[in-house]
């Protein structure tokens, strides 16, 4: 890239110039000096200052002075002549100071030759000319280059068109691609210009609501012209304050009254889990209602219920042994095999035959009656027997289904990869799938945070929600499942399998240890769900865990895990990681992740209910045996622990919570901001504990008043939306104001790029889901912190969560597509 020297009567004016032509390309721009000042305060040019300033900045390519006027020239020439011996190929030029300034300095950060550059200084009166209708001096001539391959339209959507921002924009999209691009305005009826020349872009006076004509040739022009128009699209991130005169959609984002498009409102199938997935599709099958009384049976009837009661508990109590059978842990085999004995206790299929003969019940209204008994009694027992709860109702479920001709309920039983296809899944039964045979998750619902999507990530499936029509698909179609884009092939070609397969071996490693191009240091943590999912934590490098979910140690317990089953459970955790920093989240149950022995059951908004530290209110105890056991865990291990509580909305909450901790000798408290009410007070929260985490699932559910398990919603649960990234700044400054550190640990940081607008709005730590963190460490290595910063201003600004994508893809990944 060549340097600029920038000569000057005054050191503000040229600093201020510099300044402004470098707004125009953040930190990718060319090295620029000033020599500016005759000394101390003197108004006036020097020489040798200047002959400094153009070695400062020499490069092979060459380098480019700018003066402003009367005695600069002369100390320009001047110094060249101190130069004489030096090979650097040094240009002056008569370009005007400060637009020839911003149009060389968008021209060389797009790697562009010393002619070409200066050649550009020159011509950059031409947008003024033309915008004042100057025609004394003759028009600029633009080599436009080959004949365009692709061409397209777009209508400008951003407030004042293709003004100075935009155009160093598009100028810096199009640098990365091997592509010749020209844009012209079919209002004004102009020639095509280059794309690579700001003077000229801004001389073809596009505004908004006009449309304009890109073209492109080279090997590159498809993907050139995908990303300008991606920028077009997405106004170039540049805030609507009034509504553009474009298509029917675009005012009616932009118009109070109007009527959103349902297609602004609704989602297709999202990509939640990256990764590619070959196999053949197998339903989850509906969860089973309790079966309604139904009229008594006849005598007759009576004594064929009974066999076929007998039948299916014998049935499911073979299938259970056949699965132990299967099964290579010895605790697994022992666990199927009581549940196999449970299915034809003679106690319950007797007292469930015995219903049928008394009191003419259906069978499955009997066999549910039986176990309902039962269960209550195991409950008021307490203990071993009440945690047998929960098999006790796997066993009444299969019976039930069996009896009822359905597929037996829960995960399918199989040893054959498969891509698992459902209406939604519980946490639960996501929990215990195992990735050796499920290749991949669809569902008709969830959202990009569901616990669906969650959940996946950690087990490192690809997974697609929102996939309204998945159901649709015939059972046993083989399918590659796309967990990025959210494309779902059905019947493929063989080649595209073979593609697939090629495709998904491919893996994008971390290295331990998380910084930007500029080494800015940047934390990049595992979220873990539970002690079995701490090998992936480790073999992707995570530096710690940002969020370990105790509730999912737990999800499927009938009753309160006692202290030394969660000491044993956090233990686990901790002592992958000596040393390190590991923090913990108490029990965040109910909403979507309910606890048998936690949630009511019965609240009309749960998520709006008493769920995550709320509990705490109700259920004191469990919230203290919880921090004791953490205490207890923790001082056997040398983990570096932190503690959390989840869903936070009050200062009182969150001193409240310091304290109990205290109490229990634990001391690094922090708290979670996932909803707006702590994100507002997030300053005064601050003051009463050690550190923050982001959940930017929750808050952006709450933020936008979105449930984060419906796909419909899935575009407004985005933390892309400009309201969930201002929410997220008011954290960080108070973060910044208070010296207290503030991470994100829901799924915002697994985005690559989301991730970088993190860090450039003050964010210390990142923590995401394992196999993210190659994608994010990648991109974050391959920017400046300054960049993150100038772009994260730029995002934030946006006016929708498209727009906001696009600027950042823009100013962060200009050859990556939004
Ligand atoms: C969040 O809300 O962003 C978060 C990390 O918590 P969870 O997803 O477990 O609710
Ligand atoms: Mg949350």
């Amino acid at each position: 890239m060549i340097g600029i020297a920038v000569v000057s009567h005054s050191p503000r004016l040229a600093q201020a110039a510099v300044d402004l032509a470098l707004e125009m390309v953040g930190d990718g721009g060319p090295a620029i000096a000033i020599a500016a000042g005759a000394g101390e305060g003197v108004t006036g040019t020097d020489a040798f200052k200047v002959a400094e300033a153009i070695t400062e900045v020499s490069s092979p390519e060459g380098v480019l002075v700018m003066m402003d006027l009367g005695s600069a020239v002369m100390s320009a020439e001047m110094a060249l002549e101190f130069l004489a011996d030096s090979e650097v190929p040094v240009k002056l030029t008569s370009a005007p100071f400060v637009e020839g300034l911003m149009a060389a300095v968008v021209r060389a950060a797009g790697g562009a030759s010393l002619d070409d550059v200066e050649r550009e200084a020159r011509g950059a009166l031409h947008a003024k000319r033309t915008h004042l209708d100057d025609d004394e001096q003759p028009e600029p001539s633009f080599d436009v280059g080959p004949v365009a391959e692709h061409a397209m339209e777009v209508t400008l959507r951003n407030p004042h068109g293709l003004h100075a921002r935009p155009v160093s924009m598009l100028v810096k999209a199009i640098s990365a691609f091997e592509a010749t691009v020209t844009v012209a305005n079919i209002r004004s009826g102009g020639p095509p210009v280059p794309a690579n020349s700001p003077t000229a872009l801004l001389g073809v006076g596009a505004r908004q609501g006009d449309t304009i004509s890109i073209a492109a040739a080279g090997r590159q022009a498809r993907e050139a012209l995908e990303a300008v128009g991606e920028l077009v699209r997405g106004g170039f991130g540049e805030v609507e304050t009034t509504p553009p005169p474009g298509t029917a959609s675009e005012q009616s984002a932009a118009r109070p009254d109007a009527r959103p498009s349902k297609e602004a409102l609704s989602s297709g199938p999202l990509g939640v889990s990256p990764g590619l997935a070959v196999g053949p599709i197998v339903r989850m099958p509906d969860q089973l209602e309790e079966p309604v009384d139904a009229p008594e049976l006849s005598e007759q009837e009576r004594s064929e219920a009974v066999g076929r009661i007998e039948a299916a508990s014998a049935f499911v109590a073979g299938a259970l042994m056949d699965k132990a059978g299967r099964v290579s842990g010895p605790a697994a085999r022992e666990i199927l095999e009581a549940t196999a004995l449970m299915a034809t206790d003679p106690g319950l299929i007797g007292d469930a035959c015995a219903r049928v003969t008394d009191k003419g019940q259906t069978p499955e209204r009997a066999v549910w009656a039986a176990v309902g008994d039962i269960a209550v009694v195991f409950r008021e027992h307490g203990g071993l027997l009440a945690a047998r709860v929960a098999d006790l109702h796997d066993v009444r479920n299969r019976i039930v289904a069996e009896l009822l001709g359905r597929p037996a309920p829960g995960l399918p039983d199989r040893t054959e990869p498969y891509v698992l296809v459902a209406r939604d899944l519980a946490p639960a039964d996501t929990a215990l799938i195992d990735p050796a045979v499920c290749r991949a998750i669809v569902t008709v619902e969830g959202g990009p945070t569901s616990h669906t999507a969650i959940l996946a990530r950690a087990l490192g499936l690809p997974a697609v929600v929102a996939a309204r029509h998945a159901l649709e698909i015939r059972a046993g179609s083989v399918v590659i499942v796309d967990g990025t884009t959210g494309v779902i092939v059905v019947d493929p070609t063989d080649e595209q399998v073979v593609q697939a397969e090629q495709e998904s071996s491919r893996v994008t490693m971390f290295d331990g240890t998380g910084r930007t191009k500029d080494g800015q240091r940047v934390q990049l943590l595992a979220n873990v769900a539970s002690p079995d999912s701490v090998a992936e934590a480790i073999k992707a490098k995570a530096e710690g865990v940002g969020l370990f979910r105790t509730e999912f140690c737990f999800l499927d317990q009938e009753e309160a895990p006692g202290i030394e089953e969660q000491v044993r459970a956090y233990r686990r955790v901790f002592a992958a990681f000596p040393g390190r920093k590991v923090i913990i989240r108490t029990l965040d149950a109910g909403a979507d992740k309910p606890l048998a022995f936690v949630s009511e059951v019965n609240e009309v908004n749960p998520a709006l209910g008493i769920r995550g530290y709320r509990t705490a209110w109700r259920r004191p105890e469990l919230l203290d045996t919880q921090l004791q056991a953490i205490a207890m865990a923790a001082a056997a291990e040398t983990a570096d622990v932190g503690v959390m509580a989840p869903m936070i909305a009050t200062v009182e909450e969150s001193i409240a919570f310091a304290a109990r901790c205290f109490e229990h000798g634990l001391r690094s408290v922090g708290v979670m901001i996932e909803t707006p009410a702590a994100a507002i007070t997030a300053g005064d929260i601050l003051q009463t504990v050690d550190f923050a985490s982001l959940g930017t699932n929750d808050l952006a559910q709450y933020t936008m008043a979105a449930d984060r398990l419906m796909g419909e919603l899935a575009l407004l649960n985005d933390p892309w939306q400009p309201a969930v990234l201002r929410m997220i700044r008011e954290v960080s400054r108070a973060g910044i104001a208070t010296g207290k550190p503030v991470g994100v640990c829901g799924e915002a940081a697994a985005d690559p790029l989301l991730a970088a607008i993190l860090v450039g709005l003050g964010v210390t730590s990142l923590s995401m889901s394992p196999r993210a963190l190659g994608g994010v460490a990648k991109l974050l290595s391959s920017v400046t912190a300054q960049q993150c910063r100038d772009a994260a201003a730029s995002v934030v600004a946006a006016s929708s969560s498209s727009m906001a994508r696009a600027a950042a893809v823009a100013l962060l990944a200009p050859g990556q597509l939004a």
